[in-house]
């Protein structure tokens, strides 16, 4: 017996697809230190998601579409889960990436429940392994997470800069390839906190790839300023009572004309998104055509009381997502007002991936 090997008993699914581990290239931007063992348990579990994913196809999921992902905690235990549509609409359905968490999630609560020993319970995601219903010899691109995950991810207590997504990918001149995303390179700026004091003399700071957009749009500093200073002015204003506690301002630039609207509570879980109510009452006074050129948001980081910490901050990247389908570039402009300085960043670099990897229906 090879001692220097591991036992490969157990990965049935490789020698199925007479996957040869050591030959599979992992290719990532960042630097990906795994053992060979450790491969083959990623490899593994992405054929298990993928043969899930074919599997909800073949039960007849409405959507037609197969997605499946073998999420991993930080205490090495793994949730499995796939897309699970009720209608074709977001309301009842839910991504391959969100169902794996949560079935990732209820499993380690059992298994802290069961152990008792008066740790804390402490889960984060470590890996996701995501699959999609494609052929492996098939050309594709690696799966990417849709913004409403993404909306997750951009979260602190579950998900952290190091999480990692691998899949499958394979173009025509090489074979197949394992590609590995951290969230950070998908949301690179999930670390940014905004702040709810304003001041109309700080600093403005632009992102690299601001610079051609200004020229496009024509945007003069104290054009953005003022746009900012409308959203607060707005956030200020509120007349409603907020019982989530986080009041959210929102502007945008569309058409040469500002259009501002704050966050709407039903309760404290149900809201408006300002992003999206500004976007629908814009396409109403443009008649369906509208081009958005800039974005400010303005807003509560934390709840007044600080009793309940909203660390999913005041932008949402699910909203972004949806203005990003059809009314915005990847140059659209987005204003945040941060503690020291006015922050002036593209949706491009916002959400950089999604921009490389377009999600058609
Ligand atoms: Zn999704």
């Amino acid at each position: 017996m090879n001692l220097s090997k591991p036992c490969y008993e157990n990965f049935l699914l490789t020698k199925k697809y007479m996957i040869d581990v050591e030959k599979i290239p992992f290719v990532s931007n960042f630097s990906l230190d795994l053992s060979l063992e450790k491969k083959h348990v990623i490899i593994e579990k992405l054929l298990e998601a993928h043969e899930l994913a074919f599997a909800n196809i073949h039960a007849g999921n409405i959507t037609k579409r197969g997605f499946a992902v073998n999420a991993c905690s930080n205490i090495d235990l793994w949730g499995i889960g796939t897309n699970f549509n009720n209608t074709r609409n977001e309301i009842s359905s839910i991504c391959a990436e969100r169902s794996a968490i949560l079935s990732l999630y209820n499993k380690s609560l059992l298994n802290f429940m069961r152990k008792n020993d008066g740790s804390r319970f402490e889960f984060k995601v470590k890996y996701l392994c995501m699959a999609q219903a494609i052929d492996l010899n098939e050309p594709h691109i690696s799966a990417v997470p849709c913004e409403d995950c993404l909306s997750w991810f951009n979260t602190n207590r579950y998900f952290s800069d190091d999480t990692i997504i691998f899949s499958f990918e394979k173009n025509n001149e090489s074979g197949l390839i394992v590609k590995a995303v951290n969230l950070i390179e998908l949301l690179p700026y999930r670390n940014l906190k905004t702040s709810n004091i304003f001041d109309k003399n700080k600093p403005v700071k632009f992102s690299n790839g601001c610079i051609e957009a200004l020229q496009k749009y024509n945007l003069t500093r104290d054009k953005i300023v003022d746009i900012l200073y409308k959203t607060y002015k707005n956030y200020k204003d509120i007349k409603l009572k907020n019982v989530s506690n986080q009041n959210i301002s929102c502007s945008i630039l569309a058409d040469n004309k500002i259009y501002t609207e704050h966050k709407t509570d039903w309760t404290k879980r149900w809201f408006i998104d300002p992003l999206e109510f500004l976007l629908k009452e814009s396409l109403t006074k443009n008649s369906g055509s509208i081009s958005v050129d800039a974005i400010a948001y303005f807003g509560d980081e934390y709840s007044g009381d600080l009793m309940e910490k909203f660390d999913d901050g005041v932008i949402s990247i699910k909203a972004i997502g949806r203005l990003r389908q059809k009314y915005a570039t990847s140059d659209t402009l987005i204003i945040l007002n941060l503690a020291e300085h006015i922050f002036i960043v593209t949706i491009g670099e916002f959400l950089p991936k999604k921009f490389i990897q377009g999600y058609k229906f």
